[in-house]
């Protein structure tokens, strides 16, 4: 069986997650949108476009044989025993080898030591000193000008971020100060490789950041109850609660709990089925004003920015959707869709189409719509005055339920909008729909372009149905928690 040190890499985190991803390889959306390969624009900031590269398949020899024809090589493979690498950058000095490693992020942390150490430790086997690293990075104050610079997109270093993201770690003196075995390291990997799926066990790395992506195979939460000890959020104690036995919220010890809001709303619910602060409810309720807005936007995240005025990592939105419902409780519907560089467009639409009063309820809008709507008066100042009044006029739908004001057991320690609609109601659904989900509507619109005139057609109204769905939630949701509240009141 053959290897790769990134297999070494993912059994280290979690042997299901290394197990898991050696032997299904599903293929995975990407989460940025890349106007280019990334190798491509790292080649041409390095200027090493022209060197030899390493192929698939090379084996020692080759790879040895290139390197001694030339003084840079890119992708060189290396492999020992049971494990291959791959080096994207190595140039010949003096009494060794200068490595680069590119990183599509603004900072590379001190996490990548591990994986430099096991490429210089696999090298040296074939005689290959790697004696200096280096990283290459996205600069993150990069603005676009009409043409991609590369020389700016790029930064380069000899030292990793800490985690307040300034430079801080020497990266050399990060891999010496790590000693490794590689044998044992591939042996270990080659065990749980060629072994059974290995057992699960709940651990900080399924949740940590983005879910990990087997966490629904591992786990069939679907199969828990709804107050389960496991959607207490925010608890450092639930996981050796849940494996001690408890099963409910209301069984965790009171003094195990950490006090946050949410926890006591989600210990309330766990003993009487929901929990309504009645009257910070009711405060909160007061401050909406008609007409109401719902607005929902969509948008494609990319790593190098496609157009002017944009930075790494920028956002494009591509769809809004807004219900507005006037006081007399009509309610009308509008939306916009565009591709390619429509923020403009985009802009002046949502301008024209906003009431000039009234509440804009968003869903989670302080990292999404409201940045989003930040960025673009940063890109477009001419617009800034009007989408800094809009946000202005934006109150947040998701606070009731952030903040434990109201929880009902059936969130299911989520309070994102596809996880509270069906608390108030059981005739829509997004699973009606063809596209259900925000990466879904993602994937679909990064296919738009290639797409032919009747796929299109489908494609766009697959995603307006999408967003049109997320504010007609939005209208659902807020009634809904003006009727508990009454209902509240009234008993
Ligand atoms: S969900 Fe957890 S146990 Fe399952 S593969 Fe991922 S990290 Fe490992």
């Amino acid at each position: 069986m053959m290897t790769h040190v990134s297999d070494i890499l993912h059994c280290q985190k979690c042997p299901r997650f290394g197990w898991d991803l050696y032997h299904k390889k599903g293929i995975h959306e990407k989460y940025f949108h890349m106007i280019a390969p990334f190798s491509a624009l790292w080649k041409k900031y390095l200027k090493v476009e022209d060197a030899v590269s390493g192929q698939t398949g090379d084996s020692n020899a080759d790879t040895l044989k290139k390197m001694a024809d030339c003084d840079v090589i890119v992708f060189a493979r290396f492999s020992y025993r049971e494990c291959r690498t791959q080096i994207p950058v190595l140039i010949k000095k003096e009494k060794g080898y200068h490595a680069i490693y590119p990183y599509l992020n603004c900072n590379p942390k001190d996490t990548e030591t591990l994986r430099m150490k096991l490429d210089e430790r696999i090298a040296l086997t074939q005689g290959i000193s790697i004696l200096s690293h280096e990283i290459v990075y996205i600069n993150k104050d990069y603005v676009r000008s009409d043409d991609l610079e590369v020389e700016k997109l790029f930064e380069r270093g000899s030292k990793f971020f800490n985690r307040r993201n300034n430079p801080a770690k020497d990266i050399q003196e990060c891999l010496d100060a790590m000693d490794i075995d590689l044998d044992a390291m591939i042996n270990e990997t080659l065990g749980i490789l060629q072994g059974e799926q290995p057992s699960l066990k709940r651990n900080k790395t399924c949740t940590a950041g983005r879910r990990c992506l087997y966490y629904d195979e591992c786990f069939h939460d679907q199969d828990l109850p709804d107050d389960s000890i496991v959607f207490l959020t925010t608890s450092q104690h639930k996981l050796n609660a849940f494996e001690q036995g408890c099963v409910h919220i209301r069984d965790m010890e009171p003094s195990l709990l950490e006090g946050y809001r949410l926890q006591y709303a989600q210990y309330m619910a766990s003993l009487n089925g929901c929990f309504l602060d009645k009257v910070a409810l009711s405060h909160w309720i007061d401050s909406v004003q008609y007409p109401i807005s719902y607005l929902d936007f969509e948008w494609d995240t990319f790593g190098v920015p496609p157009y002017k005025g944009m930075k790494p990592f920028d956002v494009l939105c591509f769809q809004y959707s807004l219900h507005i419902e006037e006081e007399d409780h009509t309610l009308r519907h509008t939306d916009f869709f565009g591709t390619r560089d429509c923020r403009k467009d985009f802009i002046e639409s949502l301008i024209d189409s906003l009431p000039n009063e009234g509440s804009i309820l968003v869903y989670n809008m302080e990292g999404a719509e409201k940045l989003r709507l930040i960025q673009l008066g940063n890109q477009f100042p001419e617009y800034k005055d009007q989408l800094n009044t809009i946000c202005d006029r934006m109150i947040d739908l998701s606070k009731p339920f952030e903040t434990g004001v109201y929880y009902d057991n059936r969130m299911r320690g989520h309070y994102s909008l596809k996880s509270v609609l069906p608390v108030f109601t059981d005739e829509v659904s997004y699973q009606q729909l063809a596209i259900h989900d925000g990466l879904n509507a993602v994937s679909a619109y990064r296919t738009f372009e290639e797409a032919d005139p009747s796929q299109k057609k489908k494609i766009r109204q697959d995603i307006r149905n999408y967003c049109r769905m997320d504010t007609y939630a939005e209208y659902v949701v807020f009634h809904g928690l003006k009727k508990k509240l009454k209902e509240e009141e009234d008993a």
